[in-house]
């Protein structure tokens, strides 16, 4: 695939990064009271504990949101493209694209799953395809 603008990485989110590269998609979790969070920030909403592990998602989730942009256009995305908010079966909710369905037939609600696609300079980024759609 062509390329696309690697994602800012910071010490919070280093460990959401390196994972999509192993085509793990992780979750950031509360050590003191276990709760998800996403995106992935140092201290949890819930208990104010610094401490945090990961769990891996399953990758399942359904569209919360999406759009469908038209300007202004980006070198990186032919048109059309859908940007969405999924939200995993988790529970925590993530801003992706959905491949692999043309962005007319994207609905709220629509089951997808998580896919890892590879685009040029070492890019990984994890966007959602609907269950079942080719690869
Ligand atoms: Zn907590």
């Amino acid at each position: 695939m062509t390329g696309r603008l690697a994602p800012s990485m910071t010490a919070d989110t280093q460990f959401f990064w390196d994972g999509v590269r192993e085509h793990r998609l992780l979750i950031q979790r509360c050590d003191g009271c276990g709760t998800l969070r996403h995106p992935p920030r140092p201290m949890c909403p819930a208990c104010r504990s610094l401490e945090w592990d990961t769990i891996e998602a399953s990758g399942r989730g359904t569209v919360f949101s999406f759009v469908i942009p038209h300007h202004p256009q980006l070198p990186w995305f032919p048109e059309p493209y859908v940007v969405a908010l999924v939200d995993l079966a988790e529970g925590t909710r993530l801003v992706t694209n959905i491949v692999g369905v043309a962005p007319q037939a994207v609905s709220i609600g629509m089951a997808v799953a998580v896919r890892f696609e590879e685009f040029d300079d070492g890019v990984v980024l994890p966007l959602f395809a609907p269950v079942g759609a080719d690869a």
